[in-house]
């Protein structure tokens, strides 16, 4: 019997599904080489499966040196995923902890200690895209959903192995394809979504070493990739098939991967006009909504020089639009980046659109000079739709640089020893005495007293504040205070046990 699903097939509706796989609307080809790979997979009767095992997960954008080949790290210990392969929901338990050796990076500014996590995903018709390819990246979920979108099939040789490519168009422009090799078995299914620094990035989870777990073939080692670098990792140790699945969502947890997911812009949008404060001597702050990202503008001579590119496009051209509003009739010549991470350079883009050259430390040129000729065709940003392509202009430095006109100064210095990020810079207004820092001193409530833990990116960056003898009256966080306060010398003090 072949059973329709209803009208658009959509994913609650798949609650109907009933086993063997069907839907009316699958050409004869589809049907068979899903019929064909679900037998080899021993997954006909499958309705629900629970996957053990232990591993990592990547943050997007967040690596210690933007040349690492793997997102920054967490390790996934005690993992176990409990699939419902009908209501198409998933729970995820496991203890996320630091995963790098030694513990570097962003994703949360400071040392990462272990969390639990039991959080329950259930998906609906309108779900994020994203969140929907966490189920379609498993090989039945693919499955499901190749014969749901009525996808084409053909024969391809990759690398001389024979494949069975199945492809479909998921929402977001996104083309997935799966390929079935000659086994039956689901190698690899991969995906295009938008990343606003990458554009156009490959998602792919690879299928590899498949073991018989009582009937059910299922893989003991799982990679995926976001963009180059990866993403994530699991060795399995244990599958069980048709277990009770329990999606109630727990009181506490959350729902969804947490921070740093794929494809998601991080930080708040920046909805409220950008509001400045005068710094003094031709330099401001631009702030954004309490507790978002801030810049500085300086009104050198000639030119506009901006101290960070934060988020995105559009944080980016209020920050432009406030820049030239502050200092009219000037070009912006230059755009300093504390660091690589994208939600401190995803701004740049716009920037580097109007013109301005990044000054960035010497480790992010490279990395910089690939990503930004990246294709944006899923979501074209300004950059992208220009004609003809402006060329990216880089300036680099190492350990000092200094930016004047003889009126207006900026030192700029790296930061030495910073577990965050590799190419970290701080920038210092010696006339205003304001050091600019991002992700070193993350500031919390005002008055709070010294921690029972410290947290070494204080005592680091006081300790280069110190060794560079900067006079300091006030910290900028590019993070804002949540109530825009002026943070003292003092408060990092207390915060690094220093007071
Ligand atoms: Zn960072």
């Amino acid at each position: 019997m072949v059973k329709r699903w209803t009208a658009a097939g959509s994913l609650v509706a798949a609650g109907m599904l009933l086993t063997p796989l069907m839907w009316a609307d699958a050409s004869p080809e589809l049907q068979a080489a899903v019929d064909k790979s679900m037998k080899a997979m021993g997954a006909e009767n499958l309705k629900t499966l629970v996957i053990s095992g232990q591993g990592w997960d990547g943050c997007v954008g967040q690596p210690y040196d933007p040349n690492s080949p793997n997102w920054r790290k967490f390790s996934n210990k005690d993992y176990v995923r409990s699939i419902d392969l009908e209501k198409h929901g998933w729970r995820l338990q496991r203890v996320r902890g630091e995963g790098e050796t030694p513990g570097r990076g962003g994703c949360g500014a400071g040392p990462i200690a272990d969390q639990t996590q039991n959080q329950v995903t259930n998906l609906a018709a309108n779900s994020p895209w994203a969140t929907q390819m966490e189920y379609i990246l498993l090989p039945e979920g693919f499955l499901q959903t190749a014969l749901q979108k009525n996808a084409t099939v053909k024969a391809e040789t990759v690398k001389g192995k024979k494949y069975t490519v199945i492809s479909f168009l998921g929402d977001a422009k996104a083309p997935v394809t799966g390929y079935i090799n000659d086994l039956g078995y689901v190698d690899k299914v991969e995906t295009t979504i938008d990343n606003n620094v990458l554009g156009d990035m490959v998602w792919s989870a690879h299928y590899t070493d498949w073991k018989d777990f009582g009937g059910v073939k299922f893989p003991t080692h799982i990679v995926q990739y976001q963009g180059p670098p990866k993403f994530f990792e699991l060795t399995v140790s244990d599958v069980k098939a048709n277990v009770p699945v329990d999606l109630s969502v727990p009181d506490r947890g959350g729902r969804g991967r947490g921070r740093g997911g794929p494809g998601r812009g991080r930080g708040r949008g920046g909805a409220e006009g950008p509001i400045s404060e005068d710094l003094g001597g031709g330099f401001w702050l631009i702030n954004g909504p309490p507790g978002g990202y801030g810049s500085v503008v300086a009104d050198f001579q000639k030119s506009i020089v901006v101290i960070e590119g934060p988020q995105n496009d559009m944080r980016a051209e209020q920050i432009i639009a406030e820049a030239k509003r502050l200092v009219p009739n000037k070009p912006i010549r230059y755009v300093i980046n504390t660091h690589a991470h994208f939600d401190h350079s995803g701004g740049l883009r716009a920037f580097v659109a109007e013109g301005a050259t990044i000054i960035t430390h010497k480790v992010n040129k490279g990395y910089y000079e690939k990503i930004f000729k990246d294709p944006h065709t899923l979501v074209p940003d300004k950059l992208s739709q220009m004609k003809p392509q402006p060329k990216i202009k880089i300036e680099t430095m190492t350990e000092k640089k200094v930016l004047t006109d003889g009126t207006h100064t900026i030192e700029l210095y790296h930061v030495q020893g910073s577990t965050h990020n590799a190419g970290m810079l701080i920038a210092y207004l010696p006339k205003q005495k304001v050091v600019i820092e991002a992700d070193e001193f993350n500031v919390g409530a005002a008055n709070a007293p010294t921690p029972a833990t410290i947290n070494p990116y204080h005592t680091n960056l006081l300790a280069n504040i110190e060794r560079l003898k900067l006079d300091v009256d006030r910290i900028i966080p590019i993070h804002l205070p949540g109530d825009n306060r002026k943070v003292t010398l003092a408060e990092l003090k207390t915060a690094a046990g220093k007071n």
